[in-house]
């Protein structure tokens, strides 16, 4: 794998780079960023988590005169939380450079956009819908773009986007440069890219499966009713450092949320119809880790990169397969390891079976997590954090009272109960979730799926034949902190509810 520095690009570019603790390219990037810096069309199709964003940030970057002071480039993105986060990314690509990225969405007050735009940003990362309002205004003109990037361009599609782009695009001069990036290719984005786009190169990463060979993929199969207690046991197994869970709907978000905060987990959701300063600060509290789990519906998720979550479960299964790479590609970032669990109902095992086929992979069947694997999930949290604190704390002024509680009882009795005090034992808060439509396969019924299966010579070889095993929670050193120890003070919050 190639190196930036083999890629001609300039000093402050190169420095920004190195600052954000890129050492080699990604295959995506190695093989767009000279086409584009050379001026090209093109069109990079690669999964999910493997850089796209600097791929096109940084020819786009390199391509902007920092004097000029208009807009020269645009980024068309999907969502305004991915919007946001292309434009944080350019903002560091750029910043030797002094490009300055500023990010147009709906949602955001227009007049406030008005005074941002006029500190006359280099380039900006607008969602379709409010560039359109702002090409209206006449506030944004698009006569001095030089280059437009469409990002997630199967998303902005799926997100009906398809005439705000057009309409955009013959806005823009015809000598522009046109770069296209889409996780998947089909059809209506040929047709945009011929109609479009000057001769685009094609450049397009096979992945290995669909997705990220380093995620590890289960699934349990439970009926509806079951599926909240399954997921509370896994998460006490699993004491996951960031999750992330997909539900169906935003009332099952919401209701799912709720219930998880319940039983005491430091749990949010994250869906359309709460205000953008809600989903910002919902956001923010996960990336630094005051909330644990992230409770998500697929478009509220998508394209957003969130580092070092470390699980991705999917309470009810996905509509699609795509749905899934997507998801799933939410751990596992930058080469990271993670993991991916999902809960099926009976009914859905079709559609299991058909992601299966889709990215060539086989999914473990892991069995319902008991109470007991639960318990001594917990338990072994509780050890592990007690090493630490031994370790590494000063616990001098407790000792005194140790002393005097041993004097009057056995060490094992005393020991044992504060153990209980620390520990989150399994909790049985009842919740009530509205339930959700089974997801079945699209044009195949939900019967007769078993011939989607993969061949077995198709099969990912890791995790091949392994049958069915106990819960035990993930070993890996690149999990936050490389122990299972409690962070951020997660279990008093838990038991203090
Ligand atoms: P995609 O758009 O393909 O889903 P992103 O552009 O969001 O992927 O990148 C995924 C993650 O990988 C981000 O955290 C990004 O900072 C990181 N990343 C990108 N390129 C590199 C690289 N060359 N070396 C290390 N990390 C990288
Ligand atoms: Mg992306």
């Amino acid at each position: 794998m190639a190196t930036f520095t083999d890629l001609s690009l300039s000093e402050p570019v190169i420095r920004s780079i190195i600052n954000m603790g890129f050492e080699e390219t990604t295959p995506i990037q190695e093989q767009t960023i000279p086409t584009a810096m050379e001026g090209r069309d093109l069109i990079g199709q690669a999964q999910t988590g493997t850089g796209k964003t600097a791929a096109y940030g940084i020819p786009l970057v390199e391509r902007i005169m920092s004097q000029a002071e208009h807009i020269q480039g645009i980024v068309l993105a999907p969502t305004r939380e991915l919007a946001v986060q292309v434009a944080e990314e350019l903002n560091k690509i750029g910043q030797f450079k002094r490009i300055n990225a500023l990010p147009i969405y709906g949602g955001q007050g227009i007049d406030w956009q008005i005074r941002a735009l006029k500190k006359r940003p280099h380039i900006i990362v607008a969602t379709p819908g409010r560039l359109m309002d702002h090409m209206r205004r006449k506030t944004i003109r698009l006569h001095e773009i030089k280059i437009v990037v469409l990002d997630e361009a199967d998303e902005m599609l799926n997100m009906g986007f398809l005439d705000d782009i057009e309409t955009i695009l013959k806005e823009i001069p015809e000598e522009r440069q046109t770069l296209l990036f889409s996780a998947t290719m089909p059809r209506q984005i040929q047709n945009i890219a011929q109609r479009f786009m000057k001769n685009p190169e094609l450049i397009s990463i096979k992945a290995t499966g669909v997705t990220v060979s380093d995620i590890e993929q289960h699934y349990v199969e439970v009926t509806e009713r079951l599926k909240f207690d399954v997921l509370s046991r896994i998460l006490d197994i699993q004491s996951p450092d960031l999750s992330i869970v997909f539900a169906r709907t935003k009332r099952r978000v919401d209701e799912l949320s709720e219930a998880l905060s319940k039983r005491g987990y430091s749990a949010e959701g994250i869906h359309g119809d709460l205000t953008q300063s809600k989903r910002d600060s919902v956001l923010r509290q996960f990336k630094d880790g005051t909330i644990e789990v992230l409770v998500a519906t697929d478009v509220a998720a998508r394209g957003l990169d969130i580092s070092g979550v470390t699980h991705v479960f999917n309470f009810d299964i996905p509509q699609d397969p795509e749905s899934y790479v997507h998801r799933v590609g939410r751990t596992g970032r930058a080469g990271k390891s993670g993991l991916a669990i999902t809960l099926v109902t009976p009914r859905e095992i079709g559609m299991l079976r058909l992601i299966e086929s889709v990215i060539k992979r086989r999914i473990i069947r892991k069995p319902i997590p008991t109470i007991v694997e639960a318990v001594q999930g917990q338990q072994r949290l509780t050890m592990t954090e007690i090493l630490r604190v031994i370790a590494e704390e000063d616990i001098e002024k407790y000792k005194g009272v140790a002393e005097d509680l041993l004097a009057e009882n056995d060490s094992v009795t005393l020991l044992s109960a504060a153990l209980k005090i620390i520990t989150k034992e399994p909790d049985n808060v009842e919740v009530r979730l509205t339930e959700a439509a089974p997801a079945r396969g699209r044009s195949m019924g939900g019967r007769n799926m078993g011939n989607a299966r993969p061949q077995q010579g198709n099969f990912h070889r890791d995790g091949y034949g392994q049958k069915v095993d106990t819960w035990s929670r993930r070993k890996g050193a690149d999990f936050r902190g490389g122990t299972a120890a409690p962070q951020r003070g997660r279990d008093n919050k838990r038991n203090g509810q």
